[in-house]
């Protein structure tokens, strides 16, 4: 793609300008796949001095909303990219549309067919065999200009008309079959209201929007290929002058282990299969941010995916392994406890507490050290201790040590069960002299456990996510429901204690809580308390390519 505009701009095609654009449809919010598009469409502009147009594309009235207009723009905003005053919307060009409509069927370029949508699918051919001329084909130019005109105004049912490019039934590629260009529907739009009757088909709309717009390079995912003739057959007839907008196409991002399309993220939101189009389980631009991803990260993925022209699915490791380079230079180290086991220092006297210096990030030689308080009762994990554990078991149990981070080796001497034999809290006793960075700290324990301290600790809620699908769910909109193959255990969600100095922790900031992950406050969380979202796992699971 580079190589082709860099090429093109040599050439002095367009003068040796760059323009761009991003279309989406507003009828849902966008999702990592349109991230690609915007990195590429505002990158390249960026790249090349040219500028990137946002333009949607609303020329569908029945799904689309006002709503998901602002989230998108929200969205592109969030990803660092600007568009200026350029903000265009389809629907604004109705006017001017209608009338190259107009001046096609004045060329004897277009006409008004009556065949229903079933006729007009039925007669089409097939690829080995070519379609049949529908019998309204040859209708003078008046009469196609006074049914169009009566489209416009209302006078006929949805389904019962439309405008159709009058190219070729025979012609090998099925776009190029006298296509569908206007269609009516009775329909209120979200923006010109009650004004069409008629609306405009995007393979109409498209092309010529991007002729309007001085668009030099129009950049579509693959699928669009074959409609590629027909954008040209209409820039062409339409600015038989004009500097005209060329196509290109590149491969549309797949990821696994979830669904895609608007429509398919649709579902689950309607179904309430997730909490929302942010949920973090979700692949919306919304739902990553929500899960802590910064746009640094999301572009960062989109780079290294680079724009083969070959489709491939992307492995959702890989997203994760992009967000855990950045996290792992900058997120502050921090103690959490997901799921609490009470520990008692036996030996530490009672009512004293002393505070530990805690390094706040080993990548980073700036980022200090903070404090952290150590006391009699403390939490640990419950999978950190085990009273009958296999051999390799390094952590804590009966008659064995091990560290506390920041702190002092400890001993298990004693388990305090319940009625059912389940261990409510361990005893332990501390060696004073084996303070961590101390002068007689020379002592080594194979493991070492996160902890905190019982009475400073802060009470939290952890979300833990794994993928919506738990194999690759069918990508396509024809297949198989949106329920097919749902993980129900894609949300955990554990109550347990966070270290005191997160307190302060802000929405925009990311710890990585020792052992656990990388979290972030959920930032739509409106209860009193602290809810973190886990980012990602520490463990990359992620092989390379
Ligand atoms: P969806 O099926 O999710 O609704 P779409 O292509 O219908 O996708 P649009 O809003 O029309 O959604 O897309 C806006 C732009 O984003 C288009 O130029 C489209 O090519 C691009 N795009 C959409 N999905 C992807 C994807 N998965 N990978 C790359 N680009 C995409
Ligand atoms: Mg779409």
């Amino acid at each position: 793609m580079r190589t082709q505009i860099s090429n093109d701009l040599q050439e002095g095609c367009h003068e040796g300008r760059l323009q761009t654009r991003f279309p989406p449809e507003p009828n849902g919010y966008l999702h990592i796949g349109h991230a690609k598009s915007i990195c590429l469409n505002f990158g390249l502009a960026q790249e090349f001095g040219g500028v990137c147009n946002l333009r949607f594309d609303d020329t569908n009235p029945a799904k689309e909303d006002q709503e998901y207009v602002e989230s998108i723009k929200e969205d592109v905003r969030w990803l660092g990219f600007d568009w200026d005053e350029r903000e265009y919307f389809a629907s604004d060009y109705f006017e001017q549309l209608y009338a190259l409509a107009v001046r096609l069927i004045e060329m004897g370029d277009a006409f008004v067919c009556d065949l229903s949508p079933e006729e007009i699918r039925q007669t089409r051919g097939t690829l080995s065999t070519p379609g049949q001329d529908s019998p309204f084909r040859n209708r003078s130019i008046d009469e196609n200009l006074d049914l169009f005109a009566r489209m416009r105004t209302g006078e006929f049912a949805a389904g019962t008309k439309v405008l159709r490019a009058r190219i070729d039934m025979a012609s090998p590629n099925l776009n190029m079959r006298d296509p569908v260009l206007y269609r009516v529907l009775h329909v209120s739009h979200h923006r010109t209201g009650e004004n069409w009757k008629v609306y405009p088909m995007y393979d109409f709309a498209h092309p010529l929007s991007d002729a309007l717009e001085g668009v030099t390079h129009s950049l579509c995912t693959l699928e669009f290929e074959d409609h590629r003739p027909l954008y040209d057959w209409l820039v062409e007839k339409v600015f038989p002058l004009g500097k005209r907008p060329r196509q290109y196409e590149f491969a549309r991002l797949d990821m696994t282990q979830t669904v895609m399309s608007k429509r398919k993220l649709r579902d689950l939101v309607e179904n309430n299969l997730v909490d929302g189009w942010d949920d973090p389980r979700m692949p919306t631009l919304s739902g990553l941010r929500r899960r802590g991803y910064s746009a640094a990260a999301i572009r960062a993925f989109c780079e290294r995916i680079g724009v083969a022209r070959a489709n491939s699915v992307v492995e959702m490791g890989f997203l994760e392994h992009c967000a855990r380079e950045e996290l792992n230079m900058s997120a502050k180290r921090v103690m959490a406890v997901l799921e609490p086991l009470k520990l008692v220092i036996t030996n530490y006297p009672e009512g004293n507490h002393e505070t530990l210096a805690a390094e706040n990030n080993p990548e980073d030689p700036l980022a200090g050290t903070r404090e952290i308080v150590f006391g009699r009762e403390l939490y640990i994990e419950q999978s950190d201790f085990m009273e009958d554990p296999p051999k390799k078991f390094f952590r804590l149990k009966p008659g064995g040590e091990v560290r506390l981070k920041h702190a002092y080796i400890i001993r298990c001497d004693h388990v305090v069960k319940d009625e059912q034999g389940g261990v409510t809290e361990v005893h332990c006793t501390y060696d004073p002299d084996s303070k961590s960075g101390g002068a007689t700290s020379g002592r080594k324990v194979k493991g070492t456990l996160h902890w905190v301290a019982g009475d400073y600790a802060l009470p939290a809620e952890f979300r833990l996510f794994e993928p919506l699908y738990l194999a690759d769910p069918d990508q396509t909109l024809e297949g198989q429901s949106t329920y097919a193959g749902i993980n129900p255990h894609s949300l955990t969600r554990l109550y347990g204690w966070v270290e005191e100095s997160l307190r302060e922790a802000k929405v925009t900031d990311r710890f990585q809580f020792l052992r656990q992950g990388y979290f972030c406050l959920d930032s739509k969380e409106k209860e009193p308390g602290l809810v973190f979202n886990r980012l990602v796992g520490l463990r990359d699971s992620y092989k390379g390519h």
